[in-house]
């Protein structure tokens, strides 16, 4: 009998025929094979254990690499994997409709073969770089390959980690870019276009209307004698519209380089801003007999200063102006913190507005009220919106009519 080939169960089952057969005498190395038998049991016990836990592992590894490999098989952004040398050892589904090739035409093939040559060189840099460095790089390159018309992608190149079975290689994720490119391109075509518009604005238009504003003056003053009341008040009137268009035109010139003006936010000093405010409108504040409220130590904000000061500028006008009729206004302006945010009140006891107008009148050219009655151009809460929009923030207004406005304008705290 081959002692080898025998199971645990059947060395048992022989060793207990065995005690009833040996002599006494043989009880000790009897007992020592009983022993090693036993050591033997648990031995299988532990490795069946060992055994289970490894197959758990393989099958955890196998549905790991299943998910990541249909991953990369359906990720909308190319994937290329390429050696050092910059040869293609694999790609996705995405990198190779991308590269518009199947993948028996591009896989051992050179990057720099798919890209348009007046890129090679810089790919070559792109790539040199990668090697040199362990954080991930960015290109904008033109692809090529078979098509006709060349596609804008951005690479994001990285050296793969390490491993232990394969070479070092280089993974670049490939994005299509040329949808935001194209509309790059419409921007900057549109922001040539509103610089010719200002242009035009701040000359073209302008300029004859200071022309007509100053003879209607000249008219007036040199001339008014010849003219009977009907026409001096014809004349006056020129005057004032012209003067009223080219305010308007300012305000709008105004509001459309807001747009494109670069705004540099930093801490201000609300206080100091807020006294600047109110120095600068000493004169008609004193002339409508209006009481201005501010309250003490306002907190910093974020934000630009000659903007910020515009948008205050703007409101407190406002809360001057639209004013209940035979009452003198009265302002008052402060701040409170919320988490990380400053929000800035300009609260008035004015004529107040109506819930559904709260929106529309930071719409350009949106007024409520007939010029006669309250004169105006309806660009001020438009310019205010765009400009505390540039400055990362927000304005909004509490509002009932008869009980006057409430405007807030929410900033990073400085
Ligand atoms: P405007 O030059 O006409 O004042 P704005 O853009 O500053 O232009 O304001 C738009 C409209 O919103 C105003 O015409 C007015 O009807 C209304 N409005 C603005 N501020 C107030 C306020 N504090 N109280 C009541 N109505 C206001």
């Amino acid at each position: 009998m081959d002692l080898r080939t025998l199971t645990i169960e059947q060395l048992t089952a022989s060793l207990r025929e065995l005690q009833q057969h040996l002599p006494p005498t043989r009880a000790a190395e009897l007992s020592q094979l009983q022993e090693a038998v036993q050591e033997l049991q648990v031995h299988r016990v532990e490795l069946e254990m060992e055994n289970r836990a490894l197959r758990e592992t393989q099958q955890e590894l196998e549905d790991s690499v299943r998910r990541f490999s249909d991953l990369f098989d359906h990720l909308p952004t190319g994937y290329l994997i390429v050696s050092l040398q910059g040869q293609i050892v694999g790609g996705n589904p995405a990198a190779l409709l991308l590269l518009g090739q199947p993948s028996s035409e591009v896989i051992g093939k050179f990057v720099r073969r798919f890209v348009d040559s007046n890129d090679a060189g810089r790919l070559a840099s792109h790539l040199e770089a990668c090697l040199q460095s362990e954080s991930q790089l960015t290109l904008e390159l033109k692809l090529r390959g078979s098509r006709l018309d060349p596609l804008d992608v951005q690479l994001s190149s990285r050296l793969a980690p390490v491993t232990l079975v394969e070479e070092r290689r280089i993974h670049i994720a490939v994005t299509d870019i040329s949808e935001l490119k194209r509309t790059q391109h419409m921007l900057e075509e549109i922001n040539s276009e509103q610089e010719a518009f200002n242009y035009s604005i701040s000359h073209d238009l302008r300029a004859p209307l200071v022309t007509i504003s100053n003879y209607a003056r000249i008219v007036l003053t040199d001339h008014g004698e010849a003219l009977d009341d009907e026409g001096r008040g014809m004349v006056q009137r020129v005057e004032n519209a012209a003067i009223r268009m080219e305010e308007t035109l300012k305000l709008l010139l105004e509001y459309s380089t807001l747009a494109r003006e670069e705004v540099v936010l930093q801490s201000l000093n609300l206080n100091e801003v807020v006294r600047d405010l109110v120095i600068e409108h000493r004169g008609v504040i004193q002339q409508m007999l209006a009481e201005v409220l501010v309250e003490r130590d306002l907190p910093p904000v974020r934000g630009s200063r000659t903007i910020l000061a515009q948008v205050l500028a703007n409101l407190l006008t406002n809360a001057l102006k639209y004013t209940r009729s035979g009452m003198a206004p009265k302002v008052e302006i402060g701040a409170g913190v919320t988490d990380g945010h400053v929000i800035i009140y300009v609260r008035d006891h004015g004529i107040g507005i109506e819930a559904k107008y709260h929106e529309r009148i930071f719409q350009i050219f949106e007024r409520l009220h007939g010029y006669s009655r309250y004169p105006g151009s309806g660009v001020g809460l438009a310019i205010a919106r765009r400009a505390v929009e540039r400055m990362k923030g927000r304005i909004w207004l509490d509002s009932k009519p008869g009980e006057g406005s409430c405007f807030y304008i929410e900033l990073a705290r400085g």
